[in-house]
């Protein structure tokens, strides 16, 4: 029988976005460690240089609130905020993302690593300035960084823009990359989703509903500028197609609730038998998708046959999640006081005349699950 799911887990299946799609896609297993299972993981240095890297861009861009001046005019004072906020980070005072994140652990290749990716990070910063310190004073509104969701049926999709500079002639999305090969430029999901983002939910939002006019992409490591081809309606229909596939088969897996017979045949991204067995099996053998895998030994385990199913994990979990939720409302003192008592029990008497006594719904300690019954 399959169970049914209750809303803050049908937001596993329900709620999407690029790079929650793309784990999915690269593997199913190190999907279901990190989005579901939550298996702590040590931080990636080139994935950290990138996240700092963003930081810095959206603070450059983003004037004071009260003066409207914008910060680090200097080039040297964004460089010497950027050595500040990284040695404090590296040390594990605070995380990469600012003083007030929590410190992170961080998997460091070679003892010199740091170092060599400080003087990255102040190249990128110094062309990063030089590119745009006359730019962003042109006049141009902008709006840096903001996460936006939309719906597509029962799904919610979310996409942050690094940037949306709103031109006299249209807006242009720019997104900051250290690399990306040109097939995904052409081709690659992230940029449908944004033109999609932009269309159904961004464009409306801003004031006499500019249309997008570019996709362009900043390479930091070079300063290149590059324009991204708009998509298709075909192709955005295509990607919308993907998303619910993924969606009716998480949804599938995990639960067993089967998808709708008709869209079993035209599955074109996983294999529907796992709704079957309840299983994420990983993407193996394993290549460049692994190379910053956190979850190897979780890997191997499963090749060995000894990790539970995905269904049986997440199962497992929500239980454990709802049990917590239980235990919580067990020891407010509410239900000490003693009108609550008087009252609990006359409500109970005067519905045991309407129904048997073991059908009272007044048993919290016996009641199963809220999420998974
Ligand atoms: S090591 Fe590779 S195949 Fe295994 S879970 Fe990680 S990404 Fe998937």
């Amino acid at each position: 029988m399959p169970r049914h799911p209750g809303p803050k887990a049908e937001k596993i299946w329900n709620n999407t976005s690029y790079s929650k799609y793309t784990l999915l896609a690269d593997c199913e297993l190190k999907w279901l460690c990190q989005s579901v299972l939550k298996i702590p993981r040590f931080e990636i240095p080139y994935a950290i240089l990138g996240t700092v890297g963003h930081n810095y861009f959206r603070k450059f861009f983003t004037p004071h609130p009260k003066t409207k001046r914008f910060p680090f005019e200097q080039k040297e004072k964004l460089i010497g905020s950027f050595k500040g906020a990284w040695w404090s980070a590296v040390s594990g005072k605070f995380g990469f993302e600012g003083w007030k994140s929590p410190p992170v652990k961080v998997q460091w290749e070679y003892p010199q690593q740091p170092a060599v990716l400080f003087n990255q990070g102040v190249k990128i910063l110094s062309l990063f300035h030089e590119n745009f310190v006359d730019v962003r004073q042109d006049g141009t509104p902008r709006i840096v960084e903001r996460l936006y969701h939309f719906k597509l049926g029962e799904l919610t999709i979310y996409a942050k823009l690094d940037r949306i500079d709103l031109e006299k002639d249209g807006a242009v999305i720019t997104e900051y990359k250290g690399t990306q090969p040109q097939f995904l430029i052409e081709t690659g999901t992230q940029f449908t989703l944004y033109q999609m983002a932009y269309e159904l939910c961004i464009r409306r939002k801003i004031k006499n509903h500019p249309p997008l006019k570019a996709i362009r992409v900043y390479f930091y490591g070079s300063g290149k500028i590059q324009e991204v081809p708009l998509r298709s309606a075909e192709e955005m229909a295509r990607l919308t197609y993907l998303l619910f596939e993924a969606s009716a088969y998480l949804k599938g897996v995990l639960t067993g609730c089967l998808p709708h017979p008709k869209l079993v045949p035209r599955f074109i991204q996983f294999n529907p038998l796992n709704i079957i067995s309840g299983d994420m099996p990983p993407n193996l053998p394993r290549r460049d998708h692994c190379k910053h895998c956190a979850y190897y030994q979780q890997c191997r385990d499963w090749e060995e046959g000894k990790l539970p199913t995905a269904r049986q994990a997440f199962q497992k979990k929500f239980h454990q999640e709802a049990q917590a939720a239980q235990v919580t409302q067990q020891i407010l003192p509410l239900g000490e006081i003693p009108i609550v008592v008087q009252m609990t029990d006359s409500f109970s008497t005067m519905l045991s005349s309407f129904c048997p006594a073991e059908q009272l719904p007044l048993g919290i300690v016996e009641q199963e699950s809220p999420l998974i019954s």
